[in-house]
């Protein structure tokens, strides 16, 4: 949810507790999703800006919210995906869990009503949702951020199965970029435990397996910004690392 900001081109980004499935068939509450997504996101965000990804992420505010630079968004949802989940078992019948042979990006149109439909690059650039030039740039950052987020997961035993990115053009006085906007958490990445294949992702709300909010918890917890007592410790914008 975004909210006028405090200055010109900026944006108050609020991180609620509801949860969303399958285009709004399935709803339901998160207790604690808000908070440890800010905190994920925030973390995850700031790392990408120190190896030179542009986001538009500018700070923190408090539990809920923090505060974001405002972007003309892509509408296109673009996922990058390393093993087979989700969609992609589904629509080609390759068992979840298949390594694939090289990372693949797949992008969707953001539109409620239609169900997000897979796109191609073609239908991307002929209704000029974005430009082959925009495309390249999504491209680029995409596989960097996949690089550069599997690593970092594997870090702390976590594999990144796939995950999706939104983009903005962030308008300078006389640049234009490309900036990755949204958030990156549970929420829209598949994180499977390496030691277990245990699911500690949005999975666990999609398919009832319980113990949702525990998980997101735990990657919080293994990144390092989670005090083992859990969220309601989490008071001020001190950085807990
Ligand atoms: O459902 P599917 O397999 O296409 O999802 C691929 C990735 O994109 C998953 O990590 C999922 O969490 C994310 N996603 C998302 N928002 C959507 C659809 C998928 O964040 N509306």
């Amino acid at each position: 949810m975004l909210f006028e900001g405090p200055e010109p081109g900026t944006l108050v980004q609020y991180f609620k507790d509801d949860a969303s499935a399958f285009n709004n068939q399935k709803r339901g509450i998160i207790t604690g999703k808000g908070v440890l997504n800010n905190r994920i996101s925030e973390f995850l965000m700031t790392r990408l800006a120190e190896i030179g990804i542009p986001t538009h992420f500018m700070r923190r505010l408090n539990m809920r919210e923090q505060l974001v630079r405002e972007v003309e968004i892509i509408p296109i949802g673009v996922v990058v995906r390393n093993l087979a989940a989700g969609s992609l078992s589904t629509r080609l019948g390759i068992p979840e869990g298949t390594l694939l042979p090289r990372s693949i990006i797949e992008y969707y149109l953001k539109k409620d009503e239609l169900g997000d439909p897979l796109v191609t690059e073609e239908h991307i650039t002929a209704f000029s949702w974005a430009s082959t030039h925009d495309l390249d740039e999504i491209v680029q950052i995409a596989l960097r951020v996949n690089d550069f987020l599997s690593g970092l997961f594997l870090g702390v035993n976590l594999r990144l199965v796939d995950f999706k990115l939104e983009f903005g053009r962030l308008y300078t006085e006389d640049d234009l970029r490309i900036v990755i906007a949204d958030e990156i958490s549970p929420e829209n990445c598949r994180l499977w435990d390496t030691r277990t294949n245990e699911k500690m992702d949005k999975d666990r709300f999609r398919q009832d397996l319980g113990k949702v909010e525990e998980a997101y918890q735990e990657v919080a917890r293994r990144l390092g910004i989670l005090p083992e007592s859990g969220p309601a410790d989490l008071k001020g914008p001190r950085t807990l690392q």
